[in-house]
């Protein structure tokens, strides 16, 4: 079996303790050896001379699609061809493993089986990507988020469109079928869309078929939920991951912290941030987001998830990148939100991006820490991104990633390849 010794690197496991001296051996897929004592360990393993570089765990993406492909709306992936989204999608997979992300979430796929297949391909060697839970299109009904179609032409969307509970059942079904690993169903709306933030569109028979369904089959569920009235409904329901909950009011908070072991909030604030700030070059300057109330939804879910945060409920970044003004490969902006805006220490940003990362991959215990017994999820950087946490936005500072105890990205510098005597 391969063994990689890092020796003398700054270690951060992803628990939120300091950083401290270490060496970390590896051993096939798995963290064989954590010491706190440089140069302890010995033995015949490739060496990476770690020269107090930060070792820590790879970065989760709560909130991924591989299928947007840097559009600046949602039609153009619900009209591109298959054959050319297959391609797009592998490459944006490659680009968040390029970029130190070791695990993704899949929050929506434009068509069916494009996750799927991407997912599979990924856990086949096929080509490189993160560890990824696929998902399928978004449900939302007929009205909601994403029924962008006239009444008079045949569907194109990139969602699944529902009109009540069976249809509801058969779609889920469907999916599961093809081989997702998570539901999302849409919720709320979205101010851009045809269907505004603070709509709460799906019916409780239909949510309720949906969750037994997908739980019947041992599937997790995500919403786009930014309403207030739809973030109760997560709860209320038991959809383990929110997404965005922008508006949530009161009631909604002290219901959330009541259940906060049971649900993961992804707020997504890539996409509220670049909205406001930097999409003019797409025609849509501060006037124009304001006067779609985007600046007032920024305000809102900052206050939001700042009290979250306060309250200790399971916050992760992950930004909705794959939009013009919020471009694969920007993710690791998602860590400075969390520090600029949110108030979050750098190693509180860490946490929520590797151990809580962990868990909501549905992995704890052996995702997410860099820990014995662990797996060898790893990236080794040039700085210390808990003094400043956006290092990790800046790839050549990414010496080296490994996933599954392989190096996607194996470190050039000299000190390499060497074994360490007995
Ligand atoms: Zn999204």
């Amino acid at each position: 079996m391969s063994t990689t010794l890092f020796r003398n690197v700054r270690l951060i496991d992803g628990t939120g303790a300091l950083p401290v001296s270490a060496d970390i051996l590896v051993q096939g897929n798995r963290i064989a050896e954590v010491s706190l004592q440089p140069g302890q360990l010995t033995g015949d393993h490739r060496l990476v001379e770690g020269q107090g570089r930060t070792l820590m765990p790879g970065l989760c993406d709560a909130h991924t699609h591989f299928s947007w492909v840097n559009q600046t709306g949602l039609e153009t992936i619900g009209l591109m061809p298959v054959e050319e989204h297959v391609l797009e999608a592998a490459n944006n997979a490659k680009t968040y493993l390029d970029h130190g992300y070791t695990s993704c979430v899949g929050a929506a796929a434009a068509k069916p089986r494009l996750d799927v297949v991407i997912r599979n391909a990924i856990n086949s060697g096929r080509i490189p990507g993160p560890r990824y839970l696929a998902n399928g299109p978004e449900i939302s009904t007929v009205g909601g988020l994403g029924d962008v179609n006239p009444s008079h032409v045949p569907a194109y969307t990139y969602v699944e469109i529902i009109n009540g509970p069976m249809e509801m059942r058969a779609c889920v079904r469907r999916l599961i079928k093809e081989g997702v690993d998570l539901i999302k169903l849409n919720l709320s709306g979205e101010e851009i869309t045809n269907c505004k933030a603070e709509e709460t569109t799906m019916a409780e028979d239909e949510i309720a078929e949906a969750v037994r369904e997908a739980k019947r089959k041992g599937l997790r569920i995500c919403a786009h939920a930014r309403s207030a009235g739809s973030i109760k409904q997560c709860i209320q329901y038991g959809i383990e991951i929110i997404y965005h909950a922008s508006f949530i009011d009161e009631e909604g908070m002290d219901l959330l912290e009541a259940n906060k072991e049971k649900h993961f909030v992804a707020p997504g604030l890539a996409w509220l941030h670049q909205t406001c700030h930097a999409a003019s070059e797409w025609g849509i300057d501060a006037d124009a987001a304001r006067n779609m109330g985007y600046f007032r939804e920024l305000e809102r879910a900052i206050e939001g998830c700042k009290e979250m945060h306060k309250r200790g409920i399971r916050i992760l970044p992950g930004g909705d990148y794959g939009f013009a003004w919020t471009p694969h490969g920007t993710y690791a902006r998602d860590l400075e939100y969390f520090v600029d805006l949110l108030g979050f220490s750098p190693m509180e940003a860490i946490v929520s991006a590797t151990k809580l990362g962990g868990e909501i991959m549905g992995s704890p215990g052996e995702l997410g820490l860099v820990k014995k017994h662990y797996l060898a999820d790893l990236l080794l950087v040039d700085g210390d991104p808990s003094v400043d946490i956006a290092v990790l936005q800046d790839p050549s500072r990414i010496a080296a990633i490994m996933k599954d105890g392989v190096f996607h990205k194996a470190p050039t510098f000299d000190s390499i390849g060497a074994s360490v005597a007995a």
